[in-house]
């Protein structure tokens, strides 16, 4: 037998075994691929943010470049200083620099927090492609609680209790995400009051992704930790309303009485990824503490999201597409389920076939519900209405701050949604 041939077997972690690469991650880089081929392609797969990362976040960045040494584990003091006191001044939370961790990305805090917490994961669908597969990864039990459009793709209080009714006693992390990926609602402060009074019967534990929180469209987002705080670590980062999600920076604020999930994940961290780049946790200590310059782009950042949100919305159900005007976030999941015995005919039987379809015909890539954790079945999809200069928009509404963001507005200077709502209208309608 020749040396060539005698490789290692292939043995992959069972958890690991048949998975694909993240749903969201993939997407983009077939649409690169697509572009590079000269394809005309429509990005509306990931969910990146459209607008640059404010000028005097980027300035931080650039008079930081030089930070060369490794940060303590937990992150640098001043940056979690800073993000304990915007929850202080968001919402009223009594969290210290003590409370907080930084990350490289919230998706590898939760990664962790998965590890290090022994208990059942509760995800309310449709929910972000990537907490089922974490759980899957590490091996946790899973449980989906489906929501309806009806009930505004939330998760209610009675479900809640219904399921933890079933098995009392048995530890659970619930994840709840709001504004939310991929729906774009979010809870009205009565139902996370609701939601609180369910969390406390059953002790238990809340991770609150408020990644999109500076992203509710009237800049009235409201965090469960209110009600909760007790049982809840609040999750945010930079890469949605700051536009950096290439920095890859996460924060997680924990209650002083969740010290040993802290300390657990802190040791994991140490052991992994060490600490978070310096240069980006100094610039992200600008954009913590907020003031004049962030809230002004933020506000004009709403404007544009909501207009474009709402915009859309109303052109699918035009034609049919049943769409929930969004709230919060940038993202739509129309249900194209009134459409179906139309595209029946075409062979689509589910969401995948659906938005294969519609790239193929369009040029237009959105993601299908199944990647959501919704049925095979159902056609819903998800749709991040991203795929536009912000740049561009924000320097518009800084020279008119009150320009009206219309129909006109939104073709000149979002042409490729436009054009992409346009076609998705037109071939699910044909
Ligand atoms: N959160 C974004 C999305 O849902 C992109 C990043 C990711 O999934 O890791 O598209």
């Amino acid at each position: 037998m020749s040396d060539s041939i005698r490789m290692p077997e292939v043995h992959i972690n069972l958890n690991i075994r048949g998975m694909k690469p993240s749903a969201t991650v993939a997407i983009n880089e077939r649409c690169n691929e697509l572009l590079k081929e000269g394809r005309e392609i429509f990005k509306l797969g990931l969910g990146q943010s459209p607008f640059p990362v404010p000028g005097v976040v980027v300035d931080e960045l650039k008079a930081n470049a030089w930070q060369k040494d490794y940060l303590p584990v937990r992150g640098l003091r001043l940056l979690r200083e800073a993000v304990a006191d915007y929850h202080r001044r968001g919402e009223g939370s009594a969290a210290t620099h003590d409370d907080v961790l930084i990350g490289p990305g919230s998706k590898e805090l939760m990664f962790l927090l998965q590890l290090v917490y022994y208990g059942d994961i509760l995800i309310p669908t449709p929910a972000w492609v990537s907490y089922a597969p974490q759980a899957k990864i590490i091996g946790r039990n899973v449980d989906f609680l489906p929501t309806n459009p009806a009930n505004d793709w939330s998760m209610t209080a009675a479900q809640l209790a219904d399921h933890c009714a079933e098995d009392p006693g048995r530890p659970r992390l619930v994840v709840l995400n709001y504004p939310s990926n991929p729906t774009g609602r979010t809870y009205t402060a009565e139902m996370l009051e609701e939601i609180a009074v369910v969390a406390k019967q059953y002790r238990l534990l809340i991770l609150s992704d408020e990644i999109y929180g500076e992203l509710h469209h009237e800049g009235k987002h409201v965090s469960i930790s209110r009600y909760y705080p007790q049982g809840t670590i609040i999750s945010s980062g930079l890469s949605k309303w700051c536009g950096a999600g290439g920095w890859r920076l996460g924060t997680f604020t924990f209650p002083r009485q969740l010290r040993w999930l802290l300390d657990a994940m802190a040791s994991v961290a140490s052991e992994t990824y060490t600490s978070t780049s310096a240069p980006i946790q100094y610039a992200a200590v600008r954009a913590f503490r907020g003031g004049t310059e962030i809230e002004r782009y933020l506000w004009r950042v709403r404007r544009v999201l909501k207009s474009l949100g709402n915009w859309i919305a109303d052109k699918f159900n035009a034609a049919g597409i049943r769409t929930l005007a969004p709230q919060g976030a940038f993202y739509l999941f129309p249900d194209f389920g009134p459409l179906r015995d139309n595209l029946s005919k075409r062979g689509i039987t589910g969401s995948a076939s659906m938005c294969e379809k519609l790239l193929e015909a369009t040029g237009v890539a959105i993601l299908p519900g199944d990647d959501f954790g919704r049925a095979k079945d159902e056609l819903t999809a998800r749709l991040a209405y991203v795929d536009f200069d912000g740049a561009r928009a924000l320097s518009i509404l800084e020279t008119d701050e009150n320009v009206q963001i219309d129909e006109n507005f939104l073709a000149t200077h979002c042409p490729n949604v436009a054009n992409a709502t346009r076609r998705i209208c037109e071939w699910a309608t044909a």
